[in-house]
Order: C-alpha cells, then sequence, then structure tokens
C-alpha cells in the first residue's frame, strides 16, 4: 500500500475515533462511500439475513459502535477504509441526517426548498453541525428525541432532500471518498447537533402504510401509481431525472416500486430518457428507500 494511502487509512480511524468519543457510533468505509467490511456471509446461499448476531463484523451499519477498542479493530480488519460511516437513529443522540443535494446542472436548489418547508411549516432550521461535501452538497445533523423512529427517505420532503434516519448512515466528516473529502462547514465544528424542529419531525415521520384493498376496485395505491406515472410523463427537459426518481422514491416507500417500475420506466422514455437512465434511476430510487440499505 501507498504511504498515502496508509496516511489515509490512519487519518479515516482518528476522525472515526473522535467521533465515537463524542457518542457517534462509527464503522469505516471505503472510498466508494460503502462499507469497508466484507459480509462474512456473502458466499453463503440461501442469503443470510444477519445484523451480526454471528458476532463477526461485516454487517455495514450494524458493526457500527463508540467503543473505541473496537473502533480500531474494525479499521484494523478494514486496511483500506478511507472513511467511516455515522450510524443514524441510535442513542445517546438519535442522529437524523438531512442532505441536501446540490444540483446546478437541473437547478434544483435544495437548501431553498428546505427553507421553503420551514416557512410553510412554521420552523426555524437550527444551527447545527453541518458537513460539506465533495459534490457541493451538506449534511444538516440533528438529533431525535427517544422513541421516535425516523425511516431513510429520499426526495420525500422535496426534490433532491434526503433523510438519513434508523438503519441509515452518515459519511462522517473528514471521510475520503472517490469525489473527495468530507467536511466540516466552516464555523460548525464547535456546535452540537441541534434538536430537530417538532414540525420537521412529524413531516420526517411518516403516517401508516396504507392497507391492501380488495381486488377489483381501484385501490388507492393504484390511482397514486397513476398520479406518480403522470408525474413523470408531464416532466420537462431539466426535470426528467429528479421527477423520475422522485417518484419512485414515493412508490418504493409504499410498497408498490417493483410493480410500478415498468410503467415508470415507460414514461420516461417518453420524455426522452432512456431505458437504462430511466432503469438506473429507478434502482437507486430502490436501494435508498430500502430500510436496510447496508444489507
Ligand atoms: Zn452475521
Amino acid at each position: 500500500m501507498a504511504t498515502t494511502d496508509r496516511q489515509t487509512a490512519t487519518l479515516a480511524l482518528t476522525h472515526a475515533l473522535s467521533a465515537a468519543e463524542h457518542g457517534l457510533p462509527v464503522f469505516p468505509l471505503s472510498a466508494t462511500k460503502l462499507p469497508a467490511l466484507r459480509s462474512p456471509h456473502r458466499d453463503e446461499s440461501p442469503p443470510v439475513h444477519c445484523r451480526g448476531a454471528c458476532g463477526l463484523p461485516g454487517h455495514g451499519v450494524h458493526d457500527a459502535t463508540t467503543d473505541p477498542a473496537t473502533v480500531r479493530a474494525l479499521f484494523a480488519a478494514a486496511p483500506r477504509a478511507t472513511g467511516y460511516g455515522i450510524a443514524c437513529g441510535r442513542p445517546p443522540h438519535r442522529l437524523i441526517g438531512i442532505d441536501l443535494d446540490i444540483d446546478t446542472t437541473h437547478g434544483n436548489d435544495s437548501v431553498a426548498a428546505l427553507q421553503h418547508l420551514a416557512l410553510q411549516h412554521l420552523f426555524t432550521i437550527p444551527a447545527t453541525v453541518t458537513v460539506l461535501t465533495p459534490s457541493g452538497g451538506r449534511h444538516l445533523w440533528l438529533t431525535g428525541p427517544s422513541g421516535v423512529s425516523v425511516p431513510n427517505s429520499a426526495g420525500r420532503l422535496a426534490p433532491g432532500i434526503d433523510v438519513r434516519g434508523a438503519g441509515g448512515y452518515l459519511v462522517g466528516p473528514g471521510s475520503v471518498t472517490t469525489h473527495g473529502r468530507y467536511r466540516l462547514a466552516p464555523g460548525t465544528a464547535h456546535l452540537p447537533p441541534a434538536p430537530c424542529p417538532r414540525a420537521l419531525l412529524r413531516l420526517l415521520t411518516p403516517p401508516p402504510r396504507p392497507h391492501r384493498h380488495p381486488a377489483g376496485r381501484t385501490s388507492p395505491t393504484s390511482r397514486q401509481g397513476e398520479g406518480l406515472v403522470q408525474f413523470v410523463r408531464a416532466a420537462h427537459e431539466g426535470q426528467r431525472n429528479t421527477r423520475l426518481f422522485w417518484a419512485a422514491c414515493r412508490a418504493y416507500e409504499h410498497g408498490f416500486g417493483d410493480a410500478l417500475a415498468d410503467a415508470l420506466t415507460e414514461a420516461a422514455i417518453r420524455t426522452g430518457l432512456t431505458e437504462q437512465e430511466a432503469r438506473a434511476a429507478i434502482a437507486s430510487a430502490a436501494r435508498l428507500t430500502s430500510p436496510r440499505p447496508n444489507s
């Protein structure tokens, strides 16, 4: 391993230990932002759904720990780690990550979208830890109350705003990825993560899923599915990807993503996307809305 790689790995461990010291559960990430340790079950058939009960490392976000000795052991087993993930939704902070994507090509301003939501729902976005991503986006760190589980979501609040909650993770500041380094925004390093405003918390915890309806009738699900397809079909050139991704996320969150995938693809192709582009956007929506994104 080159010296720079070793330095990057050492720095990643240093940053991870510092986060752990502040009560944030961490685990090693590779330069692709995925867990650096491979699953001990990767060759098992049929696939095993283990969240670490076997006692071995390699379970993604389920490896996350605040214990310094365990953090060191995880990084020792992952010499190619260049960063670290911080598990969201776990005590004491119950971190909620508001991931604001900056999509300049599509003119999609998620910061303005969040401010709009704040005005509409009467909350103030508190001063809090903010991490700048290599692509120009930012992660706001908020804390949640006990007894409330915030699910992961992608684009549900507004296009370009993803939420990392229970079972999700954030790339920690100081991590290096193939796209560059994650760093703390100037002036936010000294701040503790601020409590999530109540009104925002209500937006982040969606109502229970709709029940299934008897066959032969138009269920709310199929009506909603048709609405999503129309939404994609009506996209102008600059919105095609964003709209498709948003619609696919909604469909997956409500449990009919796979059923709607073909109709969404067809609608997206009509707006001028290639089938490959459409399938990729839908697959990415499926991945991001999955309750267990790292398994
Ligand atoms: Zn296991």
